[in-house]
């Protein structure tokens, strides 16, 4: 009989370690509380068409090309449109470096890494990815790219984000898996769909995935009664509340909880806007980031119909509010997050086009902020044999980061079992 494992959460994580688990020849069964799989990711409906509430799709790198193919599951690439991302720096620009800040920024960058090699050679540890930038970087190139960049996948304060976290990765090098194929997909009408897609495939597997579950603490209590695996793939907020009571049981679900206690949480809202059409032929394409240094309230925007090409009928742009130098932005109103976008709007596109209609989607504690002290409290970390964390806390934000996570996560355990296996013999 196949070895049982349970997994809290059907959000992005769960469901993709279900399918590996389920590779690995487990019994899996898979607990939500939500009536819906996606966790974050969801697709809602307005009169003008649908939008999202998080990830709006995912890298187009071999292993998840393969990924998804091997599921059966029907993506939708990027547009050729979308490859043009824009940075604003007075105006919406796609190199926001003035000419001379260019060749500065060459010059610096031939030196740091093509003659000294000082990457190689630098201590990550303890490094913000602002201090690191003074070294390697020119002060512009700080300002407006890596400073926007970040915050458009972190949410967070590059004086306190981790750079060994952050930028060492960057440097690694990456197997062929790794190779971008398309720049990014998406299911069908949204991202979504392709989570709908791989729980339909996971049931054909034999896969119980059980919806609306209330009951998440006493399922995790219970499994580690019975010396049963399981992973835990909710938020790490989710997850302290579900261990809170087990941490006297043994010293290890104790490291666990302190772990998960000392994760700091940023808010993100992110509210779509509806609006007749496009504002400026100018700006087709992914969307743009701003700078602090603009003085913008948004972080972001993003051009949703051209990025992947989706038939519609009116244009939706979706406004990326809050991170980790903006917590007070969970308490604005609707009618404050309108004005907002008016206001940029105005700036950015010269345009003062009416709102049609306004979604907005407020998560208190949305992404992990990955500063110095996550850094410093990740090192200390080490798993639970039963218990398993598993999300984007441990690891980078990205979607495409948790398949291979996942993929580690059900080999670690498989090697787990076959150990036992061998030591009953
Ligand atoms: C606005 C926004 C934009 C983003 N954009 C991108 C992007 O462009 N690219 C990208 O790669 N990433 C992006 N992300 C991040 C990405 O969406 C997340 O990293 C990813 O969705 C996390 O998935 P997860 O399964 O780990 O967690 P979650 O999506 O949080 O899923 C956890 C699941 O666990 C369930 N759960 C919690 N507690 C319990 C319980 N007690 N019992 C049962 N079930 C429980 C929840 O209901 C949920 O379904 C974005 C995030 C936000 C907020």
């Amino acid at each position: 009989m196949s070895k049982k494992v349970n997994i809290i959460g059907a959000g992005f994580s769960g469901l993709t370690a279900a399918y590996y688990l389920q590779q690995q020849g487990f019994d899996v069964h898979v607990y939500e509380k939500a009536e819906t799989v996606g966790g974050l990711i969801q697709k809602k409906q307005s009169d003008y068409g649908f939008y999202e509430t998080a990830a709006n799709g995912i890298m187009g790198q071999a292993h998840i090309i393969k990924f998804l193919d091997d599921l059966g599951v029907k993506y939708r690439p990027s547009s050729d449109k979308a490859k043009k991302r824009f940075i604003l720096r007075e105006r919406l620009t796609r190199w926001p470096l003035k000419f001379v800040e260019t060749l500065k920024l060459i010059f610096k960058v031939i030196i740091n890494f093509l003659i000294l090699k000082k990457h190689k050679k630098i201590n990550y540890s303890g490094l913000s990815v602002a201090k690191w930038a003074e070294q390697f970087l020119t002060i512009e190139a700080k300002k407006y790219l890596l400073e926007p960049g970040l915050k458009g996948i972190y949410a967070g304060s590059i004086d306190e984000l981790s750079s060994q976290l952050i930028i060492q990765p960057l440097f690694k090098k990456k197997s062929s898996n790794y190779k971008s194929i398309i720049p990014l997909v998406s299911g069908h009408n949204s991202f979504h769909d392709i989570l709908d897609q791989i729980k339909e495939r996971l049931i054909s597997l034999g896969v119980q995935i059980n919806l609306q579950t209330a009951n998440a603490e006493q399922i995790v209590e219970q499994s580690l009664a019975e010396k049963t695996p399981v992973i835990l793939a909710t938020s790490a907020k989710d997850a302290l509340s579900l261990v809170e009571k087990l941490r006297e049981q043994d010293q290890g679900l104790k490291n666990v909880f302190n772990f998960l206690k000392q994760i700091e949480l940023v808010p993100i809202v992110s509210v779509t806007a509806f609006f007749k059409d496009l504002p400026s032929d100018q700006y087709i394409g992914f969307g743009g980031l701003f700078p602090q240094a603009e003085g913008l309230k948004p972080l972001g925007v993003l051009m949703n119909n051209v990025i992947f090409n989706r038939p519609h009928s009116y244009h939706s742009e979706t406004w990326i509010f809050g991170g980790a130098f903006d917590s007070a932005v969970i308490q604005m109103t609707d009618a404050q997050f309108k004005e907002a976008i008016q206001a940029a709007r105005r700036k950015i596109f010269q345009s003062d086009a009416e709102i049609l209609d306004m979604k907005i989607t407020r998560w208190d504690k949305a992404l992990p902020h990955f500063t110095l002290k996550h850094e410093n409290n990740l090192a200390q970390f080490k798993q639970h044999p039963l218990l398993k964390l598993h999300g984007n806390y441990l690891n980078v934000i990205g979607v495409s980061k948790i398949i291979v996570e996942s993929q580690k996560l059900a080999h670690d355990l498989k090697e787990v079992s076959i150990q036992e296996i061998l030591k009953n013999q």
